[in-house]
């Protein structure tokens, strides 16, 4: 008996084979690329994360490259989609103002080229029933996985600027006041 029983433990049965190569695959996969892809979420368009009225007025082709566009899509994953989700849930409006920026769009509107919109990593957003302070603690409170976190003073555009990163947020959140420059804040 205790024989049989043995014997019986070295077979493999098949659904643990494809259990095991399943996750061989997986690992396979995960090796190749740092950036794990996700969906645009359903809440959230790629439409509202490309438009912009500088863009179409000067004819400049506003399409994202592939990496910033899975870029996007973890930024709207990770960050708009819930905080939209929240924001509704209280009968207000998330509104994106900017997201992605092609390096010529960027140019033209004299953005930073180090500017995490021209990866898809940042977008500028406002919210009906909040000033930017209100907004910028809301998505902290939240605990999203934002990098950066920049809320202007209404001269400034009156909106926040928020980023992510896949490799993992600097939680950094800064202040524009209307004399320039940004200033180091904790919210
Ligand atoms: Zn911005």
């Amino acid at each position: 008996m205790r024989g049989r029983v043995n014997a019986a433990s070295f077979l493999v049965d098949p659904l643990t084979l494809a259990l095991l190569a399943g996750s061989v695959i997986a690992l396979y996969l995960a090796g190749r690329s740092t950036v794990q892809p996700v969906d645009m979420p359903d809440n959230v368009t790629i439409d509202e994360l490309t438009r912009s009225a500088t863009a179409s007025r000067e004819g400049i082709d506003n399409t994202p490259t592939s990496s910033a566009r899975a870029n996007l899509d973890a930024l709207a994953a990770a960050i708009v989609s819930p905080l939209r989700r929240a924001i509704e849930a209280e009968g207000e409006e998330l509104r994106i103002t900017s997201g992605y920026r092609s390096p010529e769009l960027n140019t033209k509107i004299g953005g930073s080229s180090r500017s995490q919109h021209v990866t898809g990593q940042a977008v500028d957003i406002t919210a009906t029933g909040y000033d930017a302070e209100e907004l910028a603690k809301r998505i902290d409170g939240l605990g999203l996985p934002y990098d950066q976190l920049i809320y202007y003073a209404p001269s400034r555009g009156g909106h926040v600027h928020v980023s992510h990163r896949a490799s993992g947020g600097r939680r950094m959140v800064l202040y524009a006041p209307s004399s320039g420059g940004y200033e180091r804040r904790s919210i």
